[in-house]
């Protein structure tokens, strides 16, 4: 039997300041594992040089390999790209600027060993990130835990190792709008988490603005939820009921010859109104909400064991 193959997948987006540094840590770090090993790089469109170097790092180095997207795709697609090209038994998923120690990959790899699918690193500290970002990124994993029906690990980016069978099941969720660690935490089998330190960016800035924050963090909660849509059905049955009590008091106070149906009777119809019409949002909501997941056509379930099927 040939030796275990490991994948390790690591998308990369104008980071020719860096990426020679990385491939040398990576290296550095897989060599001594005992395991054969290959390093995709994924190219996502970069403008400067990192493409360049990645095939000069190939030509001196049969493990490296260079994935060249046509355009930016974004992070997501990129390491989707390698995802799929990836041929290992397992699959690791790194950042190109060494915030992702690659020394934590044996230790992944220890615990897929012990018969984990998919093994995630957890941040223990965040030391190249601001304060703004360690608290804009607890309370949105915390909010989308609340939100979704999928347990997504707080404290956690893609940097993971993957099983072969954990890969193909995220390769199997055919969705545009992919947010991975989502998608991972979805298909279950066994997963764990290792800790490691979330250092500073070895070189370059950041390619995660606030904008591109705010979209993936929306990509999370849309993609595993419908309960927004829910939200918005409540929010309108507790509006129009809200309205509809008031009207009625408004009424009997009206018929009791104590007051005339006055401005208040205006405001109550108003409110009322606006209930009736968010309810209806809610329920054209429920269909869109099951419109929305036939179309993500993702698998209904995946097994885990299938034993005792072969005497048929
Ligand atoms: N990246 C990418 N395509 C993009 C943006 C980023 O492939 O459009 C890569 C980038 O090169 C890095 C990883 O995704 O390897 C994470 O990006 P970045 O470090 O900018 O994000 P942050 O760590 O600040 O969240
Ligand atoms: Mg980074």
């Amino acid at each position: 039997m040939s030796a275990p193959l490991l994948s390790v997948v690591v998308p990369a987006y104008n980071e020719e300041a860096g990426i020679e540094e990385t491939h040398r840590r990576l290296t550095a770090a897989l060599s001594g594992m005992g395991v054969d090993y290959e390093i995709i790089y994924v190219d996502d469109g970069s403008r400067d040089r990192t493409a360049d170097i990645i095939q000069s790092l190939r030509v001196n180095d049969g493990h490296a390999r260079l994935l060249g997207l046509s355009r930016n795709h974004g992070h997501q697609i990129a390491v989707t790209a390698g995802l799929d090209a990836a041929g290992g038994d397992a699959v690791v998923i790194i950042d190109a600027d060494l915030q992702d120690p690659p020394e934590v990959i044996p230790e992944m790899y220890e615990r897929f060993r012990e018969g984990y699918d998919v093994v995630y690193g957890r941040r223990s500290g965040r030391e190249g990130d601001s304060a703004f970002k360690r608290l804009t990124a607890f309370m949105f994993y915390r909010a989308l835990n609340a939100l979704t029906d999928a347990e997504i690990p707080p404290d956690t980016g893609d940097f993971r190792l993957v099983s072969r069978r954990a890969a193909d099941a995220v390769r199997e969720m055919p969705e545009h709008d992919r947010y991975l660690r989502g998608m991972f935490a979805w298909i279950g089998f066994r997963q764990t988490a290792v800790e490691f330190r979330r250092g500073k960016r070895f070189a370059g800035e950041t390619h995660y603005p606030l904008r591109k924050m705010l979209k993936l963090a929306a990509s999370g909660v849309i993609s595993f939820s419908v309960k927004p849509l829910g939200a918005i059905a409540a929010l309108g049955l507790v509006m129009a009921g809200a309205g509809l009590a008031w009207l009625a008091v408004l009424l009997v106070l009206a018929l009791a010859g104590r007051r005339g149906l006055g401005i208040n009777t205006l405001a109550a119809m108003m409110i009322e109104c606006a209930g009736l019409v968010l309810a209806a949002l809610g329920v054209v909501g429920g269909y869109v909400g099951r419109i929305y997941r036939e179309a993500q056509n993702r698998p209904l379930y995946r097994l885990a064991r299938r034993e005792g099927f072969d005497d048929r």
